[in-house]
């Protein structure tokens, strides 16, 4: 598998759980984009751009918001793309910009997180350093990092009694 060492990576982020914070009221809500944060500490060659396409739960996204983000998408100009998003619909999402064909010859993966990226026990650290290795080993296409491994989007499901994205048919 080539190494390509991506030099820029868009984040386009669309909300979820991994963007979830507490209000002052004490309500879960959907906060500013987490990417930035958790980006703080790393050290690396790789130049991110930030860009916050929706900011919601994955259970209300509809197709008239993935097709925002298709266009989102279309628009990136880097050849490396990352997308924040819901677990919930993340593969619908994936399915999504497969068939609508905005990101032909890019190679873009999906991740988001389990639990929110302000909580101390979050997995969205790991999500997205699988993400950002994802991007520079995977050919042009859709694909979801999560639980460890990369799914290509036709066949990716997630096992919501599990919280664990495995390899359907
Ligand atoms: N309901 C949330 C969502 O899909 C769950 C999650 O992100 O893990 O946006």
């Amino acid at each position: 598998m080539p190494i390509q060492h991506p030099s820029h990576i868009t984040v386009l982020t669309t909300g979820g759980t991994v963007d979830k914070i507490y209000s002052l009221e004490g309500e879960l809500i959907i906060g500013p984009p987490s990417v930035p944060e958790l980006l703080s500490p790393v050290l690396s060659d790789i130049n991110f751009t930030v860009q916050s396409v929706l900011k919601l739960d994955s259970l209300d996204m509809t197709d008239r918001d993935r097709a925002v983000l298709a266009s989102a998408l279309e628009a990136v100009e880097t050849q490396h793309i990352m997308i924040t998003h819901g677990t919930d619909t993340m593969p619908e999402t994936a399915r999504y910009l497969q068939a609508n064909k905005k990101a032909q010859g890019k190679v873009v993966v999906l991740t988001g997180a389990m639990q929110p990226a302000s909580m101390r026990a979050s997995d969205a650290s790991f999500n997205l350093g699988s993400a950002v290795t994802a991007l520079g080993l995977l050919e042009p296409g859709i694909y979801i990092a999560m639980s460890g491994r990369i799914f290509p989007a036709t066949t990716v499901l997630k096992d919501k009694a599990r919280g664990i994205f495995t390899q359907g048919n």
